[in-house]
């Protein structure tokens, strides 16, 4: 695969319309008239997340960025509803955090195994057979189907890690990941080689297991172009406990413990709570090392600033099985890998509208008829099958003052009220 290494994207998804609401009448030969049988319209697709643990980049939204889930189909005659839209999954990598791509905000972190619908299909509207009444026995008119949610949206990806190694390229930490896991990174001698992650499954001994990362280097990600500075940072977020692996044979001319506090440095400029992660220090390719100053001196050097050093020599499997158990008991104390909870909080599309303008009323064969712009704009928004909404409907209806308006008119407990097709008997 190219070498990108694609961490961040941003994307749009649409969710479907909603079908429309069918108008027709019955038809039966010899049958003069027959009712509304109009059905309704189907409801548009959701956009769903769903976690994907074999993914690790979030390459493929690269090259596309808009996600459309399919629209409801129109109601027809013979009260037939219409078809719902289909739903469109879409994999992300397990820890990828969903944010708002206006304000920030976190929607979701991917992380628990658990679907997320990202945005609503719209609902489908209502066809004429439900806007029959004894009084108007041919209703004209059905409800349209309502638009899908849209969002654009800003994928995060902090891999689900205990434990993150970080190092200078070609100091072996990859060559530690596949020596401890069944993980196979790309192991060779050159630098740049670590572009993608790599996370394994680390298992101490019965029972007890934790996931490590490995991950694309400072240095490798930059010189690649990537344009990334340490932005790779953000897949160690969420590790618990970081295994800082550094070459103390001095096989490439490097000095231990320059590279030490360099990586230190990115850390801290990165984030200072990152610097200040719980650390374990692997000083490995000992099998290299024929003269142990450098060695005494490094471990001098780490272990003065408070942290564990273990030698190792990852390609010999040298002291690793005591690396991997020291990991497995530091992990016990520490707090469980961290999850984002969500910052952003659906607003319910409050209908604004002004309901100060007074409704024009007439009466006609002994119904009510009212109609103002605000009315017409108030009831599309309000789903007719739902107790909920017409309850809350009911209330904005009182709160106008059209009931005031009616009973200054004259309207009585039993009248019929017909609002733009809608009818129903006047309760005080
Ligand atoms: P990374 O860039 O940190 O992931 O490093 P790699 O795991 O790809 O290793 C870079 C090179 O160092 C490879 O040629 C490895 O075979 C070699 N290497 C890794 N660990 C050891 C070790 O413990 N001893 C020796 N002699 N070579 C090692
Ligand atoms: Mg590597």
């Amino acid at each position: 695969m190219a070498s990108t290494f694609v961490d961040t994207a941003k994307i749009t998804v649409k969710a479907g319309k909603g079908g429309n609401g069918a108008v027709a009448f019955h038809r039966e030969k010899y049958v003069a008239a027959g009712g509304p049988d109009g059905g309704d319209g189907g409801r548009g697709g959701d956009v769903i997340l769903v976690a994907d643990s074999h993914l690790t980049t979030l390459m493929d939204f690269r090259y596309r960025r808009k996600y459309a889930a399919s629209n409801g189909s129109d109601g027809s005659g013979a009260r037939c509803s219409g078809k719902d839209g289909e739903d469109l999954t879409i994999k992300v990598p397990t820890g990828t955090v969903v944010r708002d791509a206006e304000t920030r905000e976190i929607i979701r972190d991917m992380s628990d195994g658990k679907p997320f619908v990202l945005a609503r299909g719209g609902r489908g509207g209502w066809g004429n057979q439900h806007f029959a009444t004894p009084t108007r026995q041919a209703p004209r008119f059905a409800k349209p189907g309502l638009p899908g949610e849209t969002k654009e949206v800003l994928l995060e990806l902090k891999l689900l890690a205990d434990v993150g190694l970080v190092g200078f390229p070609n100091v072996g930490k990859s060559t530690l990941l596949s020596v401890v896991s069944k993980a196979h990174p790309k192991i060779a001698n050159y630098h740049f080689t670590t572009l993608m992650p790599n996370l394994g499954v680390v298992y101490v001994e019965e029972g007890v297991s934790f996931v490590m990362a490995d991950i694309p280097g400072i240095i490798e990600g930059a010189s690649e172009g990537a344009g990334l500075g340490h932005d790779f940072l953000r897949h160690i977020d969420r590790c618990r406990l970081l295994v800082h692996l550094v070459d103390v044979s001095g096989s490439e001319g490097r000095d231990p413990i320059q590279d030490f506090d360099a990586i230190c440095a990115e850390l801290a400029q990165y984030s200072p709570e990152l610097a200040s992660r719980p650390m374990i220090v692997a000083a490995n390719k000992c099998d290299l090392c024929y003269d142990r100053t450098q060695v005494d001196s490094f471990r001098a050097y780490v272990e003065g600033k408070g942290f564990p050093c273990f030698e190792i020599s990852a390609a010999a499997h040298q002291g690793v099985k005591e690396l991997v158990w020291s990991i497995a008991a530091r992990l016990r104390e520490l707090p469980p890998v961290r999850y984002y909870e969500p910052e952003y909080v659906e607003r319910p599309k409050e209908v604004t509208v002004d309901t100060s303008v007074p409704a024009e009323i007439w009466q006609e064969d002994g119904i009510w008829y009212a109609q103002a712009p605000w009315l017409d704009q108030l009831m599309e928004s309000v789903n007719f099958g739902d107790y909920e909404s017409r309850n809350w409907f009911d209330g904005k209806l009182r709160a106008s003052g059209l009931f005031d308006q009616l009973e200054a008119q004259g309207i009585r407990d039993g009248d019929t009220v017909d609002l733009y097709g809608l009818q129903f008997e006047y309760q005080r």
